[in-house]
């Protein structure tokens, strides 16, 4: 699942894990968590919208050779 937040509704400082470098309160970023886990929202990863389409974007072939489950 991935949500987009709007700046106002961002009232903490997050850790962007594509960039390892702190989201600010205010700035609008995106919310991304395991679909396949219910109720536990305690898992929910807060990106810099620019690292998010990023991680998308890059599928390096070493990833594409296993099929090992996406780390949520
Ligand atoms: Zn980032």
């Amino acid at each position: 699942m991935v949500r987009s937040v709007p700046g106002p509704a961002a009232t903490k400082t997050y850790r962007c894990p594509g960039c390892v470098q702190e989201i600010r309160p205010g700035v609008p970023h995106v919310v991304a968590w395991p679909a396949d886990v219910r109720g536990d929202l305690t898992d929910r990863r807060h990106w810099h919208p620019g690292c998010w389409r990023a991680r998308e974007q890059r599928r390096p072939a070493i990833e594409r050779s296993r099929s090992a489950p996406r780390h949520g």
